[in-house]
């Protein structure tokens, strides 16, 4: 922790939201390409909210957010339902939003990631609470027409399928906070299930902090940091929030439980809304959408399309081809060349490259970037390695000269000292200026010693 004299311990639980990147949206058959798309063109009577209209779920999206439980660890239930989670605002046309809320798909996570030490085989472990699927909202745009303010709603993005993962307030500092959604966004995307992209909002990030004088406490109130877009801000606000906890504390004050954006420009959190009571929401039963039920074979079957993660790629590049660490997470970093990296391997193997030779000309030479395919590639580092020798007879000259040349060693070597048949297969290859077979320069060294 930064402030390294204070007596107070961070509690920091976070709330991740991801944007499903399914083809269609979470309720109804609209498309969810949102980013591109002139405002309101994808729409219909669902996702516009309109009275009447009925919701259906989507496969894909219960399925995506499956795999997502099965890598934090989570219980898959094999029933959950959908929920009516009330509130009202200009983004939100039905006066609720479907989301989930005793019954969530997943539950009772357990998730470990590299410790922000850095420390090699080093480890944290937090729990996640739950994560469940519910509905996006539609895009206030706030703008200037004819002299006047105005707020427009683009309803595009309304009924887009969105993940949410809530952690237990097992987090003790900000390094880790961010060692871990750093982590959050590689699984997502090694699963292909979002871009996962903070700066087109399809990861949104909330954190959850206060602050407690024993580790093992968790404080009754808590301050939650909303509406930040980026890992650094991310950081900043909670340092910011820290501060300003720790100051309000230290003069024996108590601490609000609210909702708090960050000013950048004045470097601290101000205050956004006084928390609702969970019981505003006034949540019940989606009556429209049946109960999911999954199979436990379905489960093992959504399980058996996942890739390998890259948690599961470190222990085994660490293991199977001692790769160091920094290495390793270059390769890791990214589903495609991780994957480049293995075929390279398989391809390299039957011409005994080795897998250091490979990963280097990927880290270091970028070799990955100039072929396309890992056969380019692996061709590339077998023509290098094929090198042209001299021929045997320029070999057997250079031999006959260095036997001649060198007498002390060729004493030696009588004398019993037979290594000094190295030194000797080094004068001819200096000669050679490296061009010589090694093998065959040994063979014809052994020989001329023996006439000699
Ligand atoms: P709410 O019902 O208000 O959403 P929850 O208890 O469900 O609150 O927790 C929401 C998030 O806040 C979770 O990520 C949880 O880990 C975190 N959290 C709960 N209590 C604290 C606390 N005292 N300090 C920091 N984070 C907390
Ligand atoms: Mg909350
Ligand atoms: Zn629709």
């Amino acid at each position: 922790m930064e402030n390294k004299s204070s007596k107070f311990i961070p509690i920091i639980g976070l709330e991740v939201h991801i944007e499903l990147g399914t083809f269609s949206k979470m309720f109804c058959g609209c498309d969810t390409d949102h980013f591109i798309k002139k405002p309101n063109t994808l729409t219909c009577p669902v996702c516009l909210g309109l009275p009447g209209a009925l919701p259906f779920a989507n496969k894909k999206a219960i399925e995506d957010t499956v795999k997502l439980g099965i890598a934090f660890g989570c219980k898959i239930n094999t029933f959950s339902k959908f929920d009516r989670k009330h509130y009202f605002y200009p983004d939100l046309p039905k006066g609720y939003q479907i989301s989930q809320y005793d019954e969530p798909l997943c539950s009772s996570g357990d998730f470990e990631f590299p410790h922000s030490s850095g420390k090699l085989g080093t480890k944290t472990k937090i729990r996640i609470r739950r994560i469940h699927l519910e509905e996006d909202t539609a895009k206030l745009i706030h703008n200037e027409i004819n002299k006047k303010k105005v707020t427009l709603v683009d309803f595009n993005r309304s009924g887009v399928p969105l993940v949410e993962m809530v952690t237990e307030p097992d987090f003790r500092n900000i390094e880790d906070v961010e060692k871990f959604l750093r982590e959050v966004q590689l699984v997502v995307r090694y699963l292909g299930i979002s871009s996962a992209d903070m700066e087109k909002g399809s990861m949104r990030l909330e954190a959850n902090v206060s602050l407690s004088n024993d580790a093992q406490k968790i404080p009754d109130y808590k301050v939650e940091l909303k509406n930040i877009n980026s890992f650094k801000f991310l950081k900043k606000a909670i340092k910011a929030e820290l501060v300003r906890q720790e100051k309000i504390l230290s003069s024996g004050k108590r601490i609000a439980q609210e909702t708090r954006g960050y000013d950048e420009a004045k470097q601290d959190t101000y205050l956004q809304r006084v928390k609702e009571e969970e019981k505003d929401y006034r949540y019940f039963p989606e009556p429209d959408i049946p109960p999911v039920r999954i199979e436990n074979e379905e489960i093992e079957n959504i399980r058996k399309t996942m890739p390998e993660l890259a948690a599961k790629k470190r222990e085994r590049y660490s293991k199977e081809y001692k790769l160091p660490e920094n290495y390793i997470e270059v390769l890791v970093q990214n589903i495609d060349r991780a994957k480049y990296f293995e075929s390279a391997i398989e391809l390299g193997h039957k011409h005994s490259l080795s897998v250091k030779m490979i990963a280097g000309a990927m880290i270091n030479q970028h070799l990955d970037q100039k072929y396309e395919e890992p056969a380019g590639l692996v061709k590339n580092l077998v023509d290098l390695t094929k090198k042209v020798y001299a021929s045997e007879k320029v070999v057997a000259k250079e031999v006959v000269k260095i036997v001649l040349q060198e007498k002390k060693a060729v004493q030696d070597y009588k004398s019993g000292k037979v290594n000094v048949i190295g030194f000797l297969v080094g004068a001819v290859q200096k000669e050679l200026k490296g061009k010589g077979d090694p093998k065959l320069t040994r063979e014809l060294l052994l020989e001329s010693l023996k006439k000699s």
